[in-house]
């Protein structure tokens, strides 16, 4: 068996993933979406920049899948000095009938003893983040094991290409972690890769959201009613949920909160919200957070005026742009709703959006402004600085913004798998008109818009943007009901 790069990545992230990958069924993966291709041909791009400055690269000629035929070749190239190898592949012998394989993107050539001669390589890796994330250290300390059994002699380090920066791995600190990697995957009959099962599965949506198996793992936490799909138990916190016998939904709602604090080693707050959150996903029904019999807001946290604003930025991260402000203006005296799309139409045109949005906000003066989640008001301040103010008070015009996700999690506990809008809003029944319409597609289409100039892609973004400000009036709206028998 082949013990690769790839697989050593997907398990830093998820080691069911490696299972999965291995020997799961791969017709229930999940198609790519349109922004994984996005990424995957970004990622390309990227590579080929930045490996333009190794040329003249070569690479090893080989039958394709003829693992042991590439690493032939690549030795054989590495015996003959050649300066840049693009893609070589490098093979090591692991525990049992396993075989490591690492192909890292080049391998460059340096001065000092190996088992070659008097010179020695060192791998190089092109990754698309910014950061070193750790599942990019952990493959390149792949790469300098496999490569030292090959030549003899450890590279003094890694290199990863990053998108900003070129960075160090510190193979001292990365190889002993790489030994417990291999070690959990390999180990005889219980470990990752020579168990009969695959790992449990646990739903964490900033590691599934972009795997092809989600659609099947959801299947399954959905089957068993995993504590993964409650808000707030987190991958950490679930081990010691287990040891205490607390494995379901209805065992979470009747826990006592200073006792799950204490071993849990949080603040009773944290474990008094996970418990509310049980009961609300038991009973299906929304729980106030009563605080000392109180509910946490008043009429003020959620101000219903006469004008009321609903507000939702559309970003592309990978341009450093933003390319819609979307306001709702919501009258509340003539029941008239008005969707505003202050848009660049193309990435230029940013500036030009953004005094356009400070112009509208500016002349509703004293109108709430409605956002879900911190972003629209940093992006705000960011831009402000960027552009400048257009002469509008941007400390004041902040003041104005109301946060209705925080409200929401501060005063509500609800049946739903997550805070995100399009749970909390589809929970209060309101529908998005594009059922696949998400942050991430919306980038793909303005690409798509940007390339094609077709704007039938655009049209696309500025509904699903409209519908983002509406669904965000919908969650005030429901919170302010919620709230009125608490008020009176
Ligand atoms: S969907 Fe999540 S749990 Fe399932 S394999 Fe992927 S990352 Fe792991």
């Amino acid at each position: 068996m082949w013990f690769t790069d790839h697989m050593l990545f997907h398990y830093q992230r998820c080691r069911r993933r490696v299972y999965l990958d291995s020997y799961g069924d791969t017709t229930l993966k999940d198609p790519p979406s349109d922004y994984f291709v996005k990424l995957r041909e970004d990622s390309a791009e990227h590579r080929t920049a930045m490996l333009a400055q190794f040329k003249p690269l070569q690479r090893p000629v080989f039958e394709r899948n003829n693992w042991e035929a590439g690493a032939n070749a690549t030795y054989q190239m590495m015996a003959d000095g050649v300066e840049t190898i693009y893609r070589g592949v490098l093979t090591a012998q692991g525990p049992g009938d396993v075989r490591y394989r690492s192909e890292p993107d080049v391998l460059v050539k340096r001065a000092g003893e190996s088992w070659l001669g008097d010179w020695y390589y060192v791998p190089y890796n092109v990754k698309l983040g910014k950061k070193p994330k750790p599942e990019y250290q952990l493959v390149a300390a792949f790469a300098a094991y496999v490569l030292a059994e090959v030549q003899g002699v450890w590279p003094e380090t890694a290199w990863l290409l990053l998108k900003e920066k070129q960075y160090a791995v510190t193979l001292g600190r990365y190889v002993p972690k790489l030994q417990d990697a291999l070690d959990d995957c390999l180990e005889a009959q219980s470990g990752v890769l020579t168990a009969a099962n695959p790992p449990e599965v646990f739903i964490s949506r900033s590691r599934c959201d972009m795997c092809p198996w989600l659609g099947h793992c959801y299947q399954e936490a959905k089957a068993q009613n995993h504590l993964s799909l409650l808000p707030g138990v987190t991958k950490k916190r679930y081990p010691t949920l287990v040891e205490m016998g607390i494995t379901t939904v209805e065992a979470l709602a009747s826990a006592q909160p200073s006792h799950l604090a204490y071993s849990l080693d949080v603040e009773q707050m944290v474990t008094e919200k996970m418990i509310f959150q049980a009961q609300a996903n038991w009973t299906e029904k929304a729980i106030a957070r009563l605080h000392k019999s109180r509910f946490p807001l008043t009429p003020s946290d959620v101000p219903t005026t006469d004008i009321e604003l609903y507000f939702d930025i559309e970003a592309a991260p990978d341009k450093d742009l933003i390319y819609l402000h979307g306001v709702l203006v919501v009258n509340n005296r003539t029941q008239e709703e008005t969707f505003h799309a202050l848009v660049a139409e193309a990435p230029e045109h940013e500036e030009t959006a953004w005094f356009e949005f400070l112009a509208l906000v500016d002349s509703y003066p004293n109108a709430p402004i409605y956002h879900f989640c911190p972003y629209e008001a940093q992006t705000v301040s960011r831009l402000s600085e960027l552009y400048g103010d257009g002469g509008v008070n941007i400390d004041h015009l902040l003041n104005r913004f109301v946060d209705i996700h925080k409200r929401v999690v501060e005063a509500v506990a609800l049946p739903v798998e997550s805070y995100a809008l399009k749970h909390l809003a589809r929970w209060m029944g309101f529908e998005w008109r594009d059922e696949d319409a998400n942050g991430a597609q919306s980038i793909c289409w303005y690409d798509d818009w940007l390339t094609t100039g077709d704007r039938t892609y655009l049209d696309t973004i500025l509904r699903y943007n409209e519908d983002d400000c509406q669904a965000t009036y919908r969650v005030k709206d429901w919170l302010v009901k919620f709230a009125q028998p608490f008020w009176q």
